[in-house]
């Protein structure tokens, strides 16, 4: 999933983005209002965690304006730990769910995996021949047993199954694979590649390569 992340507090921010990226969510920070406005205005994202106290553009604006604009994104608040009129008029103003700080990331994690299982945007588990892709418990089986893959093969896994029937661009998956300020490279990609199908071909899944335009992932081999 592709998630925005709107905190000015750093230590919390940072917190957050490791655990969200651990299980290969792919994660925009920004540490101010008007920057999550802009942000929301100009990419898709699967959920927005939003710090109501934030600098240039207060949490609830944002949120007021993401509304008016009929965008349905599910919202999950940051709040303090005494501001329970701030959580009502969060609420109000349409955000799913709210944390009050402080809080344990596995809690923020369970947060997460709620709404985005709730989220309408995209279905949540992806099949393909025998696989299933589980996208809010970032899980991938087949025939029934757990694949054993990192956050960032299941992450390019996930973005082959949202485009079966399609070639996905090295480019692709590099925005799907990373939020903004990270690196990844062509080469990285190569490898990741080459590690996930080793992984699925024992499965009769293939990822075919269509040399200088990407992959995508082939019918399932009989035997
Ligand atoms: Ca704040």
């Amino acid at each position: 999933m592709r998630i925005l992340l709107a905190e000015d507090d750093a230590m919390i921010a940072d917190g957050i983005m490791r655990a969200l990226k651990k299980s290969g969510h792919a994660v925009d920070h920004v540490d101010n209002g008007l920057d999550a406005d802009t942000a929301l205005l100009g990419q898709c994202y699967d959920l927005l965690i939003l710090d109501l106290g934030l600098p240039r553009l207060p949490g609830i604006e944002v949120l007021r304006r993401l509304r008016a604009r009929k965008n349905s994104l599910p919202v999950l608040i940051l709040t303090a730990q005494d501001g329970v009129e701030d959580r009502v008029r969060g609420l109000d103003a349409g955000a799913d769910d709210y944390l009050t700080k402080p809080f344990a990331l596995p809690e923020l994690e369970a947060r997460v995996r709620a709404l985005t299982r709730r989220g309408t945007a995209h279905s949540k588990i992806l099949e393909f021949g025998c696989l299933t892709f589980d996208r809010s418990e970032r899980v991938a089986r087949c025939h029934g047993h757990v694949l054993d893959l990192s956050a960032r093969e299941l992450a390019l896994l996930e973005i082959l199954l949202l485009r079966v029937g399609r070639l996905v661009s090295k480019d692709q998956l590099v925005d799907h694979l990373c939020g903004w300020g990270e690196e990844v490279t062509n080469n990285a990609i190569e490898v990741y590649i080459h590690r996930l199908r080793k992984k699925l071909e024992p499965e009769g899944i293939r990822i075919a390569t269509v040399r200088g335009l990407g992959y995508c992932l082939d019918t399932p081999q009989e035997s």
